[in-house]
């Protein structure tokens, strides 16, 4: 791995989360991938390392000086390369904080990030609807206004964490009329009454990670837990995916870098034709090729990450897109490239890397698909290139 100039802080972050990937993650990954049980024994041993704070400001009981996409980027990486899917019960949360750290008041900081920080209480965010993916502007979950309440209903989609995590920023409509300027987002608290949750979807990969629909049927919630400003919810929608694709980018860059190792491993040790397979230019190049994607995937992801912590008023859109859906490409590659290199082994469910592929999979959906990654890529590129002001750098200096 190249030297990419990382703090002491953020290297010990680092380890530390390599550390109880390795330990207590990479031995019981298989067991959660076959049950399909959240992974609560490694939630607790995250939170008691602090790893839920990383990315959140030491005013609000995180151990980040502002906020740290960097950090969150490095936890996710590392938990990623020994299952990606139990790396979701700690990304999906820092995905529920993210608007709260974006768009909520000092008191609704003071009353969320703390416990999501300490890991007492893990978050989600809800945008997705059945007739809403891609087109998150025909969401029809209503937030109506009573008084000193907001009243919701609807249904949303596929949420990660749905079940498990307890604090929900969900993207309702508060003004239909409005179109997509009359979305606002709510705080949603488990067990608010006319909240409850659909079945657990029974999926390909993360499947450690919990994955269900929010359920609203006349659910009553205080109108102090919108966020920001009625009418704008999709701006906040927006601005958290453009912190956390990088997460989901990172995700995908430890799936890669987990498969790789493995796969090289097994080159090593496998032999063929009297010789280790490793030995096999054909199979070395394949190696060489997946090794060189992740590692360019990690420098687009660290310095984006860097670019979000050091120009907060910048808008990363086009970085962040750019991250996820090339790391996300790249794991798909180097995941079926690694099953590849084990042969027919690593088609069967007794090898741990058949995993490794289904796990990726999910990262070229989520967040926005590829497609939709790559129509933002290429409508803020074309954008500039007909008014002629182009994206700026660190200085300010195009
Ligand atoms: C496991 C899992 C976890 C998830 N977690 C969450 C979560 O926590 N919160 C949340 O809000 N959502 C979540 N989602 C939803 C996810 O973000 C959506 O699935 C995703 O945005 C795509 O929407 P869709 O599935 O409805 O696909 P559709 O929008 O129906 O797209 C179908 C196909 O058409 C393509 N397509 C659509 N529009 C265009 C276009 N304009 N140009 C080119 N191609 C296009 C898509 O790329 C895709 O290939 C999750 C989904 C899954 C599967």
């Amino acid at each position: 791995m190249l030297d990419y100039g990382l703090t002491e802080s953020q290297r010990a972050i680092r380890d530390l989360a390599r550390s109880i990937a390795d330990n207590e993650i990479r031995p019981v990954a298989a067991d959660y991938d076959r049950t399909a049980e959240f992974p609560w024994p490694i939630v607790k041993t995250l939170a008691a390392a602090d790893l839920f704070g990383v990315f959140v400001d030491e005013e609000y009981g995180g151990i980040a000086n502002g906020t740290s996409t960097m950090n969150m980027v490095l936890v996710t990486e590392e938990l990623s390369k020994a299952c990606g899917g139990i790396a979701l019960a700690f990304a999906g949360s820092a995905l529920g904080a993210i608007p709260i750290i974006l768009a909520g008041s000092e008191e609704q900081k003071r009353r969320y990030l703390p416990d999501i920080a300490a890991g007492r209480r893990l978050g989600a965010f809800a945008l997705t609807e059945p007739q809403a993916g891609s087109d998150a502007g025909g969401i029809r979950t209503m937030a109506r206004r009573d008084g000193d309440s907001y009243v919701l209903n609807g249904t949303k989609q596929w949420i990660t964490g749905g079940g498990e995590a307890e604090i929900y920023v969900a993207i309702v409509m508060t003004n239909p009329d409005k179109g997509p300027r009359g979305a606002s987002a709510i705080v949603v608290e488990k067990g608010t009454p006319g909240f409850s949750f659909g079945k657990k979807e029974d999926k390909m990969g993360i499947r450690a990670s919990a994955t269900r629909e929010l359920i609203f049927e006349d659910c009553r919630v205080p109108a102090e837990n919108l966020l920001g400003r009625e009418g704008t919810g999709f701006i906040t929608a927006m601005r958290t995916f453009d912190a956390s694709r990088p997460g989901v980018a990172a995700q995908a860059l430890g799936i890669a870098q987990g498969a790789l190792d493995l796969a090289v491993d097994y080159a090593i040790g496998r032999r063929q034709f009297g010789a280790p397979v490793a030995s096999f230019q054909g199979l070395r190049f394949l190696l060489a090729d997946m090794a060189t994607k992740v590692e360019a995937a990690r420098a687009l992801i660290y310095a984006t990450a860097r670019y979000i912590d050091s120009c907060p008023k910048a808008r990363p859109t086009i970085y962040s897109a750019m991250a996820k859906c090339f790391a996300s490409d790249i794991a798909m590659e180097v995941t079926t490239d690694a099953v590849q290199v084990f042969g027919g082994y690593g088609y069967m469910r007794d090898y741990p890397i058949e995993k490794y592929m289904r796990d990726a999979k999910i990262t070229q959906i989520y967040e926005g698909t590829n497609q939709i990654q790559r129509e933002e890529i290429g409508k803020i590129l074309i954008g500039e290139h007909v008014s002629g002001h182009p994206r700026q750098n660190h200085a300010g200096v195009s």
